[in-house]
C-alpha cells in the first residue's frame, strides 16, 4: 500500500496562476486592476492603448506617483502592497486596491512590462516577466514621472483560460466599460481609450458643470443626456444628484444604468428596487430604466467593502436611504409630462 502523497510548496509561478483564475477573467479584468493602480498613485491623465480586444495588447499609461527602482520587482511580486501596512490601515483602506495581487496574478499568465519613474528618480526604471519563475531584473528605460503596466498575450501560457476569451469585440467592448464606469467615478481625471490605432473614448477632466455633463454625453451617448432629467436633492445628510433617462428612453437591457456612492459604483439591491419603483408606473413592462446616479453620505453610515467585487453595500439605515432614492426619484420623474410618459418605447 503506498503512502499519501507527499505535500509540496507550490512553486510561486503555480500559486500566482491560481490566483490569477480568480481575477484575471479577460482583459476587461486587467484593465480594472490597471486603471485602480493608475487612480490609487493619484494619476490626473490615464492613457489606455488596446490591440485585439486586449488580448494582443493592453497598455495602460498614468502620470501618477510613480514606483520607486527598488521597489519594481516587489511590485510583480505577491501579497506586496504600498497600500496597507497593519490591520489598523487595513480597517480604514481607501484605496481600491490593498491586496497586493494583480500584477502578479497578471504577470503569470501574460508578458507583463512595468516602467516608471518617480518624481525624485533622474530617470525611469523597468522589468519585465514572461509569465516564468524568474527574479526580476531592473533595466534603465525613457519614461516620464508614473507609470506605464504593458500587457501582452494574455493567456499565453494558459491555453485552457483563452479558449474562454470572446470575439475581439465583445471583448473590446467589456473592457471600454470598465474605462466607462471608472470615467464616470472621476471626472477629475482625463482617461483616454484607443483600439487599434483608432480612439475610441477621448475624456478630458472636468472640472464644472457643463464638462461633468460633456463627459456624461461622451459615455453615455449624447441621445441620453438629451432626455435625461438632472437631478440634485439634498436632505438628511443624504446627496442625489446625476441624471435620470426619461422613461421614453427606456432600453431592453438593464445597459446604461450607473449608480455611484461616494464615488464607488455599486450594484446592490436595495438602490435597484429604489429605483425600480420610482419608475414602476412611468415604465412599459419589460423596460429598463436608463440612469446616471451619484449618492452621496456619510462614510461613517456605509459599509462600501462588503463585497469589493460583488459591488454590495452596507448602509447603517438601509429603510432611510431606499426612501430617499425612491422619494428624490419618483417626484422628478412626476414632473415628466404626461405625453412624454405615454410615449411608445423605442
Ligand atoms: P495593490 O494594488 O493591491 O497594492 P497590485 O499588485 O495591483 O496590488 O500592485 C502592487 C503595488 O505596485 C501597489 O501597491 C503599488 O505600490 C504599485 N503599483 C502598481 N501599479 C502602479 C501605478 N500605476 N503607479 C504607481 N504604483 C503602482
Ligand atoms: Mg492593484
Amino acid at each position: 500500500m503506498s503512502g499519501p502523497a507527499r505535500i509540496q510548496l507550490l512553486s510561486p509561478r503555480l500559486a500566482n496562476q491560481i490566483a490569477a483564475g480568480e481575477v484575471v477573467e479577460r482583459p476587461a479584468s486587467v484593465a480594472k486592476e490597471l486603471l485602480e493602480n493608475s487612480l490609487d498613485a493619484g494619476a490626473r491623465r490615464i492613457d489606455i492603448e488596446v490591440e485585439q480586444g486586449g488580448v494582443k495588447l493592453l497598455r495602460v499609461r498614468d502620470d501618477g506617483s510613480g514606483i520607486a527602482a527598488d521597489d519594481l520587482p516587489l511590485a510583480l511580486a505577491r501579497h506586496a502592497t504600498s497600500k496597507i501596512r497593519d490591520l489598523d490601515d487595513l480597517e480604514r483602506v481607501t484605496s481600491l486596491g490593498f491586496r497586493g495581487e494583480a500584477l502578479a496574478s497578471v504577470g503569470s499568465v501574460a508578458r507583463l512590462t512595468l516602467t516608471s519613474r518617480t518624481a525624485e528618480a533622474a530617470q525611469a526604471w523597468q522589468v519585465e516577466t514572461e509569465g516564468r519563475d524568474m527574479e526580476a531584473r531592473v533595466q534603465p528605460a525613457a519614461h516620464p514621472v508614473g507609470t506605464s503596466v504593458e500587457v501582452r498575450d494574455l493567456f499565453f501560457n494558459t491555453p485552457a483560460r483563452r479558449k474562454f476569451l470572446r470575439a475581439e469585440k465583445t471583448e473590446f467592448d467589456h473592457l471600454q466599460e470598465v474605462v466607462k464606469r471608472l470615467a464616470l467615478a472621476r471626472f477629475d481625471v482625463a482617461f483616454h481609450l484607443r483600439h487599434n490605432g483608432r480612439g475610441a473614448l477621448a475624456l478630458h477632466e472636468a472640472g464644472d458643470d457643463a464638462a461633468r455633463a460633456r463627459r456624461v454625453a461622451a459615455v453615455c451617448g449624447a441621445a441620453f443626456l438629451e432626455q435625461a432629467l438632472p437631478v440634485e436633492v439634498e436632505r438628511g445628510g443624504l446627496r442625489l444628484w446625476g441624471w435620470v433617462g426619461l422613461p421614453t428612453f427606456s432600453r431592453s437591457q438593464a445597459d446604461l444604468q450607473y449608480f455611484y456612492v461616494n464615488g464607488r459604483m455599486v450594484r446592490d439591491k436595495l438602490v435597484a428596487h429604489a429605483v425600480r419603483q420610482a419608475y414602476r408606473d412611468v415604465l412599459f413592462n419589460g423596460r429598463h430604466p436608463t440612469f446616471v446616479l451619484f449618492l452621496e453620505v456619510d462614510p461613517a453610515v456605509v459599509d462600501v467593502n462588503v463585497h469589493p467585487t460583488k459591488h454590495e453595500v452596507r448602509f447603517r439605515d438601509g429603510r432611510m436611504v431606499h426612501d430617499f432614492l425612491y422619494g428624490t426619484l419618483h417626484r422628478a420623474l412626476g414632473e415628466v409630462r404626461p405625453e412624454d410618459q405615454l410615449a411608445a418605447p423605442l
